[in-house]
């Protein structure tokens, strides 16, 4: 079984080097010459789009990393602009517009760019970020479409720069218990996983999730890349069929895109795995049944209050700041000139994965996950 995994992750990579006519494998992406930087101090985080996600989680998180720290802001809604600039001490000369974005390129004070803008942005700023010279953040989902990612891999390549996904949850202590569970086989095979990821969406119906010019897909790219990523990550490769259902119980509230997802993966390995996604239902839970045990968190991916049990006892770990874990580790990345273990070709994946799944829902047949980039 875990020669099998190797394998599958292997065959995958190799297929990533031809699929992109690229030459390169993810391992070489970032290989040699990114742009260099000074290793002694603090990389300085520029936010792009200052909604709930940045002022909630990032920005405070920002206060407590140690390889980072925000430096600069851009935004399209110029009261947020001396908000911002008193809140967090930020010079006049770090506050930018979308106009004026392009012109960050010749500022030394930010090295990253945090994309945390509506889905259908992500695109769009991450190259004009890579094109400026900048390393990238940007969040999940990745983007609309798998053409879209490859672009921004493309972009972030051509001008040596890194590209990571806002994928906390690989920093968060509990989560990485399970994968160690999982991806070593320390209960034995997983022959089945459940995992269901969604919330009850409010009233406010001119909220751009509900739009799928902005949003790209509903419940699925928001709350289904957590259920697509802890299934993955637990059971340490990728699927290699998907079957996928959609219900919609309010379709004038979710009009033009998905309210609630079911979809089943087959793994190479003998795992089948059973996941739920919603906008319409609350549900946040992981859960394996191992040959010889189980073990489960639930929650499993809030930003605070994870918990986990198992049939060897409880999963107990601190909780973390995971924004600050994760941004810390993507400046350990461009200081240390290593890989990030959340890089764009992931994204990529899920967001084929996502693609694979609309496939299933208009055809009603299983669909073959080929070539997938990561
Ligand atoms: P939000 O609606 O609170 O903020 C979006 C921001 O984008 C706002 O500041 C808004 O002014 C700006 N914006 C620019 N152009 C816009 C346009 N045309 N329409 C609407 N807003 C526009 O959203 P959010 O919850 O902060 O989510 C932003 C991104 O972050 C999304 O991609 C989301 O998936 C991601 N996110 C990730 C996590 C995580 O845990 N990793 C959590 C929340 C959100």
């Amino acid at each position: 079984m875990k020669n099998h995994k190797i394998s599958r992750r292997n065959f995958n990579k190799t297929l990533t080097a031809g699929i992109g006519g690229l030459g390169l494998t993810p391992q070489t992406t970032f290989a040699s010459s990114f742009r260099k930087v000074n290793q002694d101090r603090k990389l300085g985080v520029a936010l792009v789009g200052l909604g709930n996600y940045s002022t909630g989680q990032l920005a405070p998180a920002l206060q407590e990393t140690k390889n980072c720290y925000l430096s600069g802001v851009v935004t399209g809604t110029p009261a947020k602009e001396k908000v911002w600039a008193e809140k967090y001490n930020l010079p006049e000369k770090n506050i930018y517009n979308y106009e004026n974005f392009d012109n960050i390129a010749d500022n030394e004070d930010i090295d990253i760019i945090y994309v945390v803008l509506p889905n259908a942005m992500h695109a769009e700023y991450t190259v004009r970020a890579a094109q400026a010279g900048k390393h990238v953040i940007c969040e999940k989902p990745m983007a609309i479409t798998s053409e879209e990612c490859q672009q921004m891999i493309n972009a972030c390549e051509r001008a040596n720069v890194k590209l990571s996904i806002g994928y906390r949850l690989h920093f968060e202590p509990h989560n990485q218990e399970i994968m160690r569970l999982g991806q070593n086989n320390v209960m034995g095979n997983i022959m089945f996983i459940d995992c269901g990821a969604g919330y009850l969406m409010g009233d406010n119906w001119d909220q751009w999730r509900l739009k799928k010019e902005l949003a790209g897909t509903g419940a699925l790219g928001n709350m289904g890349v957590y259920a697509i990523q802890g299934v993955i990550y637990t059971v340490g490769e990728n699927p290699l069929y998907v079957r996928a259902q959609e219900f919609k119980t309010k379709p004038e509230k979710f009009k033009e895109v998905d309210e609630t997802v079911t979809f089943q993966f087959e793994f190479p390995g003998g795992t089948v795995a059973n996941l739920q996604t919603s906008h319409n239902a609350r549900t946040n839970r992981l859960y394996a049944s191992c040959e010889s045990g189980w073990f489960e968190l639930d929650p499993f991916s809030p930003y605070g209050g994870i918990k986990g049990s198992s049939s060897n006892g409880p999963i107990v770990y601190p909780q973390v700041n995971q924004q600050a874990l994760q941004m810390d580790d993507f400046a350990d990345c461009i200081l240390n000139d290593r890989k990030t273990p959340v890089p764009g070709e992931m994204g990529k994946r899920d967001v084929q994965i996502i693609e694979a799944i609309l496939e299933s829902i208009d055809t009603g047949e299983k669909v073959m996950l080929s070539d997938l980039a990561f």
